[in-house]
């Protein structure tokens, strides 16, 4: 769907039929339909930016977590090892693996701060009616990394690592997996509760 804004209104094209629309802003809850063939156009989240927000900063608390705390223990003919979220990067980078390493550390620990960060930069102002400095191309960089996509990847790797290993040592999942596990439910439903249109025009409204 593409859309514009001119003179404070919204012009959205039917993404099924093509036919441009000018429609008033719309109030939480409200929906427009296209008038040529009934297909919907844009429904607008109710109380999105506060859902949102919290969601995020759920995210933040459980991204913290999961970097903090131990990820998995081995126990192994007594020996005990205790690995974090970084573990894995820091092996690749290590055995010369540096390509893994960095696609590793940009699915687990990048791209998600990145995402955690920028969607709070945004939308934190904004609910307070301020425009932060270059909300736009942020906005835009966050609106298209659908990080939890590659997070849990990286977390179905995990769990077949650990399918493998369960037969030669004692493994303890800690904290840090839980909170990883979580932090991608999180992040998706923060996705689902964003409305980017209700965004980009508050962005369009504030001076
Ligand atoms: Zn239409």
């Amino acid at each position: 769907m593409e859309m514009s804004i001119a003179a404070g209104r919204l012009v959205i094209a039917c993404h099924e039929c093509d036919l441009l629309h000018r429609i008033h802003p719309l109030r939480d809850g409200e929906r427009a339909t296209c008038s040529r063939c009934g297909a919907g156009l844009w429904a607008k989240k109710r109380d999105s930016f506060e859902h949102t927000i919290l969601l995020t900063v759920t995210s933040l608390i459980l991204f913290v977590l999961a970097n903090v705390f131990p990820f998995m223990t081995f126990e192994l003919h007594g020996r005990v090892q205790t690995s974090h979220l970084s573990t894995g990067v820091v092996e690749f980078f290590d055995r010369g693996m540096w390509e893994l390493g960095l696609l590793v550390l940009a699915a687990s620990i990048l791209f998600p701060a990145l995402k955690i960060l920028g969607m709070l930069y945004v939308l934190v102002p904004l609910e307070m009616n301020r425009r932060p400095w270059k909300a736009a191309p942020v906005f835009r960089m966050v609106a298209q990394c659908q990080t939890w996509a590659m997070m849990d990847v990286y977390l179905l790797g995990v769990i077949v690592a650990v399918i493998k290993l369960a037969d030669l040592a004692t493994l303890v999942p800690g904290v840090a997996i839980y909170s990883f596990g979580a932090l991608i439910l999180t992040l998706a439903a923060a996705d689902s509760t964003l409305d980017p249109h209700a965004v980009w025009e508050k962005m369009e409204d504030l001076p």
